[in-house]
């Protein structure tokens, strides 16, 4: 099986881009990066619950561009759920024909979950839901993506694990949030060991000033010093096209 190329990118060619929890924060400021990188003909599929947001954000991106020049298709779908994975995988596979010089999956979509001491999750259904989108959704849905585009010469295959420091540090009521993270740490590891062909980056974007930390101020009553969703994903981008991170490498975006 060839390696996966090292060389810088000029930008992402003819690509077919997932993104998943696109409908808000990091990821909807990363298909507004992404798709100034991809060229015409190029397909971008976002997923997310809230349909709405997922179609101004549709309309956004398309006014930039000519029209025609990049397909975006919206999936509004619980990620938590077998069928929300399946739809993203069904309209992925509906373009797979295409012929595209580069996959780029980023696995974004996530939950804080509740902040609680260990002994209070006694209750298996909350922490099989907690995890199946967490953790879960993010396999089924890049294993998916695999076969959907099989590895061959002139592809090159990007895995984004949107990650974490709380994949690297336990912090005292952050156990659903870093038990997800360090899974889906070591399950993209496991990806790198075994798919020479596919470059996989686990990258923790700091801080940013989201949903998801206002759900941290509302849980824990104290605010961090935030970064604006467009600084992390410049520098996501800027890590991509350099291309010379190890895959399975976890990045952060505080790394020199
Ligand atoms: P937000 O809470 O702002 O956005 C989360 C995204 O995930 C939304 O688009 C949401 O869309 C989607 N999502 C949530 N649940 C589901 C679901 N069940 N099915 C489908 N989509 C879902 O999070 P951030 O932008 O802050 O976080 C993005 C990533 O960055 C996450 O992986 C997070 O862990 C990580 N991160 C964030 C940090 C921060 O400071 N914000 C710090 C470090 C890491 P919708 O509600 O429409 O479904």
């Amino acid at each position: 099986m060839p390696h996966v190329s090292s060389k810088n990118l000029r930008n992402f060619g003819r690509c077919i881009c997932i993104i998943t929890g696109a409908s808000k924060g990091f990821g909807r400021a990363m298909a507004h990066g992404a798709s100034r990188l991809m060229n015409p003909g190029s397909v971008l599929v976002l997923a997310a619950r809230s349909g709405p947001l997922l179609h101004q954000l549709k309309e956004e991106l398309q006014s930039s561009k000519e029209k025609d020049a990049l397909t975006v298709h919206c999936v509004a779908v619980d990620l938590a759920t077998e069928e929300g994975v399946n739809e993203v995988v069904r309209v992925v596979r509906e373009e797979a024909d295409r012929d595209f010089d580069h996959v780029l999956l980023v696995n974004n979509a996530a939950s804080l979950g509740e902040m609680s001491k260990f002994s209070s999750f006694t209750n298996l259904e909350k922490l099989n839901a907690y995890m199946s989108l967490n953790v879960s959704s993010a396999v089924a849905l890049t294993a998916g993506m695999l076969q959907a585009f099989p590895c061959r010469p002139g592809l090159l295959w990007i895995v984004v694990n949107v990650s974490s420091t709380f994949a690297l540090n336990p912090a005292q009521k952050w156990g659903l949030y870093c038990t997800a993270k360090v899974a889906r740490k070591m399950m993209f590891s496991i990806l790198a060991e075994e798919e020479p062909s596919v470059k996989v980056l686990s990258y923790s974007p700091g801080p940013m000033d989201t949903d998801m930390q206002k759900d941290i101020k509302r849980q824990t009553g104290i605010s961090y010093p935030l970064l604006q969703c467009w600084e992390s994903v410049d520098r996501l981008l800027n890590l991509l096209l350099d291309n010379n991170f190890p895959s399975g490498a976890h990045l952060d975006f505080f790394e020199e």
